[in-house]
């Protein structure tokens, strides 16, 4: 039997209402890297010439790109990158940002907002356990694979 339109509208309301309260709760859990990557990446990218943009959509985050973001990506200690994450702080070169790159670090994020600040530990743990089997720590990292799943399903 169909449910009338005034008994679904409950239902729907608080799912949306608990979807919002995962979320702030995520964003609670994951701000102390949000607010490291603040400082160490996003300020001084935003001090030279650099833009912020809001992503609200999937996944709340902060978007960083500039000068500095670019030659730090380019540089970074594993390898050319086109975007990191750090919390909900998503640093990305000017010129290499698609919609599936922005798609794979959101995924990045959801993951922080689910690990909080011991993700960078567990992401860690899961590039050396792929060690440990004799894969490669960033393309067989379980979060890795899991991000770029996330880039398949868009
Ligand atoms: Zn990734």
């Amino acid at each position: 039997m169909p449910i009338s339109a005034p008994l679904r509208r409950p239902v729907r309301h608080r799912q949306v209402l608990s979807e919002r309260i995962i979320t702030m709760l995520g964003i609670l859990w994951a701000l102390p890297l949000t607010l490291l990557g603040a400082l160490l990446l996003m300020l001084p990218t935003l001090l030279l010439r650099g833009r912020i943009d809001v992503v609200m959509r999937p996944t709340p985050a902060l978007l960083v790109r500039g000068p500095l973001a670019d030659r730090l990506l380019e540089h970074h200690p594993f390898g050319a990158m086109c975007a990191m994450a750090i919390g909900h702080i998503v640093i990305a070169q000017r010129q290499g940002l698609t919609a599936r790159v922005l798609t794979h670090e959101l995924a990045h994020v959801r993951q922080a907002a689910h690990w909080g600040f011991v993700f960078p530990l567990v992401y860690l743990a899961a590039s050396f356990w792929a060690l440990l089997h004799g894969e490669d720590a960033y393309w067989n990292n379980h979060f890795e694979i899991a991000a770029r799943r996330a880039e398949q399903e868009t």
